[in-house]
């Protein structure tokens, strides 16, 4: 089933009607030509709630359709994943954004690090992270997400660990640490605080903040920055990953421990 992402004030819930409108009318209408009566499912982006409508008329510039019913998505990791990612060079960071939505994302930062070759300035980053959010917003799309990610504003290291300060969760994936032993006690305790939360009926998700380094790595002086404020170095294993490896591994790992459920 096609999915859609709609402002919030084009569900119309009262009436029972969802509008779309901008590019997918045209996408809806000439190139899949959807018909009357065709099922399709939309969101808003920002939240977990999964609206079905059934395509009903076409207006000059809007899809009109009816809601059928509204139900929790339930494609939403349990856990928040906040990746913290060293900017990369050129356009890995496309593909790093693209990946990493479908794997359950639920926000990116940009982080300039001591060895990242790409400097961007405020000017350029602004277009570069709205191309990002675009990317996001396309792979959320397409992977049926209910909930795009947020891709933020670039920050130092400093920045970034400031802003993971607080998250039940953190990690920095660092080559030169030792064996996978705490890897997987991390993980471990990650299963369980989440778990605990669930039972809880925890409203507010357990975060998890995971720091990948640039193609040249994090020095060691950004990983000490990270260690004192409680992030754990972990390793990933005895090679080395690229940069867009790396969180992608991650991210995977994550999934396979946390999705205990059955998937529909
Ligand atoms: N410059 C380094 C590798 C950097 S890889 C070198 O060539 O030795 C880029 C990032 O991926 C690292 O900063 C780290 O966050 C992550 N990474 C890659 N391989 C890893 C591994 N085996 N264990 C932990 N982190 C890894």
């Amino acid at each position: 089933m096609y999915h859609f992402f709609v402002e919030k004030e084009n569900i119309d819930k009262e009436n029972h009607r969802v509008y779309i409108d901008g590019g997918d009318y045209n996408h809806i209408r000439n190139v899949l030509r959807m018909h009357p009566g065709e099922e399709i499912s939309v969101g808003t982006g920002e939240d977990e709630d999964e609206y079905r409508c059934a395509v009903d008329s076409f207006e000059e510039d809007r899809v009109v359709c009816k809601l059928l019913f509204v139900k929790a998505s339930g494609v939403e990791s349990p856990a928040e994943i906040i990746l913290f990612q060293g900017l990369p060079k050129a356009d890995k960071m496309e593909l790093i954004v693209q990946k990493c939505t479908e794997l359950g994302v639920a926000e990116i930062v940009p982080v300039t690090c001591k060895r990242s070759v790409v400097k961007l300035d405020a000017k350029k980053s602004g277009t570069k992270i709205a191309r990002w959010q675009c990317i996001a917003e396309a792979a959320a799309k397409q992977s049926k997400r209910a909930v795009i990610p947020k891709v933020s504003d670039l920050m130092t290291v400093k920045e970034a660990v400031k802003y993971a300060e607080g998250m039940e969760i953190a990690m920095i994936p660092y080559e030169l640490a030792e064996g996978m032993k705490n890897t997987k006690d991390l993980f471990e305790k990650l299963r369980k605080v989440v778990e605990e939360n669930h039972f809880a009926g925890g409203k507010k998700k357990v975060r998890v903040a995971i720091f990948i380094g640039p193609e040249g790595g994090f020095e060691e002086e950004e990983v000490a920055l990270a260690k004192e404020a409680g992030i754990v170095p972990v390793s990933l294993g005895k090679r080395i990953l690229r940069t867009e490896t790396a969180g992608f591994t991650v991210l995977s790992w994550i999934n396979y421990i946390l999705e205990v459920e059955g998937t529909e």
